[in-house]
């Protein structure tokens, strides 16, 4: 018997349910396994991949195939196939030419997967070939957590919170670690000239798929202010890859950081969040291992009852990721560019504005937190999340800009880009979402600036053409304004007046809004 292991978001070993699933079975039915994973690049550029994120995908295959072969016995291939019908193909033909009788994966729920998932799963029954995927991505599984009356999807976060908290109090959290495999008898997977069975085989044919699709990108003319080289190198630095480094950061983070993380999360230049979401998202770690190890250091120093704000702040953030993913299976036709609350798409008359959205994306548009913000991301792929809702904010209400432009822009340059929690924070910022912050609570970007980056260490390191000018002119729309007409600190910097004042934008987007 021939059973195989098809990866997806889920590149990790240890609490990897599908795969503990089919090693558990076919030990039980001596049964060899293989596992595949499939290089999707035009499909990765369909749902606006980043480049950082396919480079991480690439960097941590090789280690995964290591990984599964000395601790599982398992040979990992990895095969070229450009878009999900293709692997809907190869997949076929590769059970069938190797006499695999199950396939197990864990659940994707985006539109296009779940969709490339259905068809599979019609094609292989008719040679008799299961097809079981298992939930994995959440700490609770999508539409487990429920209201109490109607068995409805929570709208709003906190009531969301407080039972999936209960619920997780209540019940004891399972870790699945598989077993190695005992059966020797090995496959090697028959499939075209396009795969690869090695760690360095792997990583040959990632590194190449990764220069097609860098070249593809740069053809684009949106991305031409992008200094790729410069993004990969910073985001390469940032994110080592592998099982092993997001462990490691896991680690890092509960024992020290944590402890003051409710405070400091909110400071962007601190660096004080646990900077795990690149990996969370490819599934370099398990997201029940994160609420884990939180869970037992806030038992080690508090005990049973005892709370800790920090550590309850973090495990709260982990809740986001889990809620975004229950709102997206609830509403699949989020992932059609749909607003949640569908009425904004007739009533806000969005802009799509070029000049005013590329002022955006290249971080000039004279508001120095944006700006500086744009050009983090830009330069790193990462963006801090009180940044990301300040900037998204600012793009939806400042410049009513219609937030698919820069749900979008997001997904092409983040490393962590992800459509459920991407599209909870894009559409939360433009009051079209669940639990969306209400449409005349409009942060103001100067004031912001002035919470939590007092000193401007942040803007300043992203805008250097600003060292001079001190804090409180920064923070401050009037007093930015009147430094740049007088010149002075302002001479030698090349720096824009802000694009729009802010007071009238937040008038316009309110009356927007308000709109019958
Ligand atoms: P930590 O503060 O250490 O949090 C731990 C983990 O909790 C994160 O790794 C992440 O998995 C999860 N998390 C934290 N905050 C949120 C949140 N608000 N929503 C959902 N999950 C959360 N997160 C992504 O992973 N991918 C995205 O594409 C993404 N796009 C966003 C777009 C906007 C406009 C906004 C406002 C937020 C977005 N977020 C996204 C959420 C959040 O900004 C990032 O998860 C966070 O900044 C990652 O840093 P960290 O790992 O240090 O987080």
């Amino acid at each position: 018997l021939h059973y195989l292991m098809w990866f997806r978001r889920d590149l990790r070993i240890h609490d990897n349910t599908a795969l503990a699933a089919l090693c558990e079975r076919a030990n039980e039915d001596n049964a060899s396994v293989s596992a595949i994973f499939f290089l999707t690049p035009e499909q990765w550029q369909q749902h606006d991949t980043s480049l950082v994120q396919v480079d991480h995908i690439a960097r941590t295959l090789p280690i995964l195939a290591k990984d599964l072969k000395s601790q599982l016995n398992i040979t990992l291939t990895v095969q070229l196939c450009p878009s999900f019908s293709d692997c809907i193909e190869s997949l076929t033909s590769l059970c069938k030419d190797n006499d695999i009788s199950c396939v197990m994966a864990n659940h994707e729920y985006e539109g296009n997967e779940i969709g490339r998932d259905e068809q599979l799963c019609e094609q292989l029954a008719k040679d008799d070939i299961e097809f079981v995927r298992w939930h994995d991505q959440c700490i609770l599984p999508p539409l487990s957590i429920t209201t109490n009356d109607g068995d409805s999807m929570y709208k709003v976060f906190t009531p969301f919170y407080k039972k999936w908290r209960h619920t997780l109090d209540v019940s004891t959290i399972q870790m699945h670690d598989a077993p190695a495999v005992d059966c020797d008898d090995k496959i090697e997977l028959k499939s075209s000239k396009n795969s690869a069975h090695t760690a360095d085989d792997i990583k040959a044919l990632s590194e190449e798929m990764l220069g097609d699709y860098q070249k593809t990108l740069q053809k684009e003319d949106s991305l031409q202010h992008i200094d790729i080289k410069a993004q990969l190198t910073a985001a390469r630095d940032a994110y080592p890859a592998g099982e092993s480094a997001a462990c490691q950061r896991l680690d890092e983070f509960v024992a020290d950081d944590i402890n003051d993380y409710d405070v400091s999360r909110d400071v962007p230049h601190l660096h004080a969040t646990s900077q795990l979401s690149a990996y969370l998202t490819i599934g370099t770690i398990s997201p029940r291992l994160c609420y884990l190890q939180a869970s037992k250091v806030q038992e080690k120093l508090h005990g049973n009852d005892g709370d800790n704000e920090d550590i309850d702040r973090w495990i709260s953030e982990l809740a986001w990721r889990d809620f975004y993913r229950h709102v997206l299976v609830d509403k699949p036709n989020l992932i059609r560019h749909k607003a949640y609350k569908e009425d904004t798409d007739t009533k806000v008359s969005w802009s799509y504005d070029d000049d005013d959205f590329q002022a955006w994306c290249t971080g000039k548009t004279g508001v120095p937190l944006v700006d500086a913000a744009m050009r983090c991301l830009n330069a790193t792929g990462f963006m801090h999340n009180r940044l990301r809702m300040v900037t998204a904010m600012f793009l939806t209400k400042d410049l009513l800009i219609d937030w698919r432009l820069g749900e979008r822009y997001f997904r092409q340059q983040l490393i962590d880009g992800d459509f459920a929690s991407n599209n909870g924070g894009w559409q939360w910022s433009a009051s079209t979402g669940t639990d969306s912050a209400p449409y005349f609570r409009i942060m103001n970007p100067f004031s912001q600036g002035s919470t939590h980056d007092k000193k401007a260490i942040f803007i300043k390191t992203w805008l250097p053409e600003l060292k001079d000018i001190p804090a409180s002119t920064l923070h401050s729309e009037d007093k930015m304004r009147k430094a740049l007409a007088k010149g002075g600190d302002f001479a030698n910097a090349d720096y824009p007046a802000p694009m729009v004042e802010h007071k009238s934008a937040r008038k316009l987007a309110i009356a927007e809004f308000k709109k019958e």
